[in-house]
């Protein structure tokens, strides 16, 4: 209901008209002023969403390798980025204490544009902030990020009942199991890995985001994060 409102005040060539226009004052604020360089070789200058990509690969190596640089979390950064930010990934992720985004891809201020939700599920909202980042910020990647053992996905296998409105959460983690279920192997691994491709195509589904990996300025990607090695591997 919201989007269809949205869609009849805003029409997609009126959202990328706006996107050109803010990505051009974010460029010309956050490149044009004499600001102290980050000290850290974290990504300046990425392009591509392979180098998006690459960038997130690199920085969870180092993590996982406990080789992290720490880097873009200087005071220094802190005040380059309260110009302007110009991410250049986002991480739809699960809300769950032990995968913060900034620390497994060894990132820091400004560098992602981060959505966290249980079960990392594409909402109408979340989308809604994926687009943004996207459009207006000039994200190249977006990685969903589920885990292992998530807990979501693993209380909507079990199928109990749940309080609240945490049911809207495993109403929408439910795709996946349908589709893993008769996937031999480890089933909340299974499903785990469903709900990110699941989540992905509702990405996909935008008409925002699809035209921007069309015209090869987007690439939307899976990543499973383990949680004893701290490794993000890539779900496709
Ligand atoms: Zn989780």
């Amino acid at each position: 209901m919201n989007t269809k409102h949205r869609n009849k005040n805003l029409s997609r060539r009126n959202l990328l008209q706006l996107g050109t226009g803010l990505i051009g004052v974010g460029v010309a604020v956050g490149v044009g002023s004499n600001l102290v360089q980050p000290e850290v070789a974290t990504p300046q200058n990425i392009t591509e969403p392979d180098e998006a990509l690459q960038a997130l690969l690199d920085g969870n190596d180092r993590f996982a390798s406990r080789k992290r640089r720490y880097g873009h979390q200087s005071y220094s950064r802190l005040q380059e980025v309260a110009k302007g930010q110009k991410p250049f990934a986002s991480i739809l992720g699960c809300a769950d204490s032990r995968v913060p985004s900034e620390i497994v891809f060894d990132q820091g201020l400004g560098d992602l544009f981060v959505c966290r939700i249980a079960g990392n599920v594409a909402t109408s909202e979340e989308i809604g902030s994926l687009e943004y980042g996207s459009l207006v910020l000039g994200v190249k990647v977006i990685m969903v990020l589920g885990h292992e053992r998530c807990g979501a996905v693993s209380a909507t296998l079990k199928g109990e009942e749940v309080p609240g409105q945490i049911g809207s959460l495993l109403q929408a983690i439910k795709p996946g199991l349908e589709k893993s279920k008769e996937q031999p192997g480890d089933k909340l691994e299974n499903a785990c890995k469903a709900n990110i491709l699941v989540q992905i195509e509702k990405l996909r589904s935008s008409p925002v985001l699809s035209e921007l990996i069309k015209s090869n300025k987007l690439k939307i990607v899976g990543g499973y994060y383990d949680l004893d090695s701290g490794k993000v591997t890539l779900v496709s």
